[in-house]
């Protein structure tokens, strides 16, 4: 450690409120959205927990969609709320359809509150929100939407698609901070939040808060001292993102899927995507199931035994033996990173004793499909 590593984090001048107002007005232009934001200052499970106890209170009936992990959290806040909770699941390898959703939104008439993932990194899948938004209007619920995992990776056009509390985060596709996050919030959403008695307020989950105190005012005086060297770094990624064109950046993140699935086809050895279509895997990370009889973990780590720095990892929980994770994201949306996990899964099989096909031949497939999608 050295002294002066120092002080460009500390002797900062305080920020603002019109600096901390620029940056949500970034943040709500990259979520193509012209309704409020509110930008928490904590991860992203913090707006996802606030939109969920503003909007549900007991009475609701809430459509819950899981399609991985995220998706069963949220099931636990919508009943602690006191919400009746209908649940659509889909298998982690794929994705729902909004002709799901259309049936179990007219099995429920009730249903007042949708919650759905966007992608998912943990599983790897992506869900079609435009039609699935379109029926959720079409029936007169709140959508929220956990849209962490596909804010700059995939398109995510909030108004369009008649999101009314969406959520995003800096530390995936972004390449940005964790420690703050963003929940638009629409018209709709705050008549709906003002009217719940069970909302919270005077709290660290309140939304209400921050509009009174914040939005209300004419965003001029933060209610607290903001997570500074948290905003300047969130304002970076996304005037990075700004520099670089989000299009390109979303279509390193295609690029990368679309490599990695292609390579680990082309590895054999038993490797396979676990999300079966094409369409249904999400640019930000792209799961694969582990050959027959191999523990995903014992996959992993010999993988990482041939180069310790790819993005690699086994999923966490029930999947942990059978799903491999390729993290591509942020800065590791890149066609080297991409072609290095490859590679390391490839040596890892080989170390297993497992089949796998040349090494070059599936680097070759995965690198014709990145130059597929970005020519090179
Ligand atoms: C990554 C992610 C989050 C944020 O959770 P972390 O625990 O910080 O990783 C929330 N939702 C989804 C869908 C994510 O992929």
């Amino acid at each position: 450690m050295t002294a002066n590593t120092a002080p460009d984090l500390l002797d900062l001048a305080p920020l603002g409120a019109g600096q901390f107002a620029r940056i949500e007005d970034k943040i709500a232009s990259l979520m193509r959205t012209r309704e409020t934001v509110v930008t928490m200052q904590g991860e992203a499970l913090l707006p996802l927990e606030a939109a969920i106890r503003s909007a549900v209170r007991p009475g609701s009936t809430a459509l819950n969609i899981i399609t991985g992990p995220y998706g069963e959290t949220f099931g636990g806040w919508l009943r602690s709320c006191g919400a009746e909770v209908v649940t659509v699941s889909a298998p982690f390898s794929g994705a729902v359809g909004a002709d799901q959703v259309a049936e179990a939104l007219r099995a429920n008439p009730a249903i007042d509150f949708v919650s759905l993932v966007h992608a998912e990194a943990a599983t790897g899948n992506t869900n079609p929100v435009a039609e699935i938004g379109e029926v959720v209007r079409a029936h007169g619920a709140l959508l929220m939407l956990d849209a962490v995992a596909s804010v700059a990776a995939e398109p995510l056009l909030t108004d369009e698609w008649g999101v009314d509390l969406c959520v995003i985060g800096g530390q995936k596709a972004m390449a940005g901070p964790a420690g703050v996050s963003v929940v638009s919030v629409s018209a709709r959403a705050w008549e709906r939040i003002a009217a719940n008695e069970q909302a919270p307020r005077r709290s660290y989950l309140s939304l209400l808060d921050w509009k009174e105190r914040w939005i209300d005012g004419g965003r001029t005086a933060l209610p607290h001292a903001p997570a500074q060297l948290e905003m300047l770094a969130l304002e970076q990624a996304v005037d990075r993102i700004e520099e670089d064109g989000l299009e390109a950046v979303m279509a390193r993140h295609r690029a990368a899927a679309a490599a990695t699935r292609a390579g680990a086809r082309a590895l054999g050895g038993g490797l396979s995507p676990y999300v079966v279509r094409d369409e249904d895997a999400a640019p930000v990370a792209t799961t694969l199931r582990a050959p027959g009889g191999k523990d995903a973990r014992d996959v992993v780590a010999a993988a990482l035994a041939a180069d310790a720095s790819v993005p690699v990892q086994a999923a966490a929980g029930p999947l942990a033996k059978e799903m491999i994770r390729v993290n591509h994201y942020g800065l590791d949306a890149d066609r080297e990173v991409v072609l290095a996990s490859l590679s390391a899964l490839g040596e890892g099989l080989r170390a297993l004793g497992l089949p796998v096909a040349d090494e070059a031949d599936a680097l070759e497939a995965a690198g014709k499909a990145w130059d597929a999608v970005i020519p090179g």
